[in-house]
């Protein structure tokens, strides 16, 4: 994949040096556009491997965020009623590094976080197959844990017990997965999450029959990895998101965040299938 990103990144100083970009910024800023981003894991350091941003990239991604963007909460995404664009920072799976990497500089800055916990991954120390690399920030701790739940900025979202794909399931598998992580939530957090996260989530792993299963488990809006921007046209149910685990640069990200590039991630997404 690495030839992938090499073009992504030409392609996108090819956007933001031809004046595109800034076109495309003025004009989202000027409307009000909202973004919501997706990582993965925070690795020390510069990142570069798989789906990891080095640290000191999403420092300055979140400084980013906090000095031009607005910073919302899930529940303040639909109304882009002023001008600007509102972001929201969204972590998968729960990996330990989300912990110990991305929450000082999400607190520092007073940025909200969606955490998508696959709860088998985070609470009982089971791998989950899409764990790229497994060292010892994989798990978090009873502490890390500890301090998520006195956060100001962390919401908590369901992003399955095992995480397998919606696609691969039964509905009622679908069912199980959601009272099974719900479940776990509740007893391990005290509260019980409104937002979902699909895992994988293509847009083959969506499926229709799943709104009733959501409102079963009082899950108010389902996040998707297909690219773009939300908009007054976004469902509930089918949220697009902007794929920043990779992004260890700062031209690439300034061009994704305006919901650039989507053409590229829908042709890695068929090249990896
Ligand atoms: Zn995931």
């Amino acid at each position: 994949m690495r030839i992938i990103y090499w073009f992504e990144l030409i392609i996108a100083h090819l956007i933001y040096w031809s004046g595109a970009y800034w076109l495309r910024r003025r004009r989202l800023e000027q409307e009000g556009a909202s973004a919501v981003l997706v990582y993965h894991r925070v690795r020390e350091g510069r990142g570069g491997v798989g789906r990891m941003v080095g640290e000191h990239n999403f420092e300055a991604q979140m400084a980013y965020v906090a000095e031009h963007c607005r910073p919302v909460e899930w529940d303040g995404l639909v109304n882009a009623d002023g001008e600007g664009i509102q972001v929201l920072v969204t972590f998968d799976d729960g990996y330990r590094d989300f912990f110990t990497r991305a929450l000082p500089v999400l607190e520092r800055r007073n940025i909200p976080v969606v955490l998508f916990a696959a709860t088998e991954l985070v609470f009982n120390q089971r791998l989950i197959e899409d764990t790229d690399e497994a060292d010892d920030e994989v798990f978090p701790t009873a502490d890390d844990l500890e301090k998520a739940k006195q956060s100001s900025v962390v919401s908590v979202g369901n992003h399955t017990a095992t995480h397998r794909f919606f696609s691969g399931l039964s509905i009622k598998e679908c069912d199980d997965e959601l009272a099974r992580s719900q479940a776990a939530i509740q007893q391990h957090l005290g509260l019980r999450p409104k937002v979902f996260a699909y895992p994988r989530g293509r847009k083959q792993d969506l499926r229709d029959d799943a709104a009733a299963v959501f409102k079963k488990h009082s899950i108010q809006a389902a996040f998707t990895m297909i690219p773009g921007l939300v908009d007054t046209d976004t469902q509930a149910y089918a949220i697009p998101r902007v794929g920043m685990s990779h992004v260890n640069n700062e031209v690439l990200f300034k061009v994704k965040l305006l919901g650039m590039l989507n053409g590229l991630v829908n042709l890695k997404n068929r090249l990896k299938r």
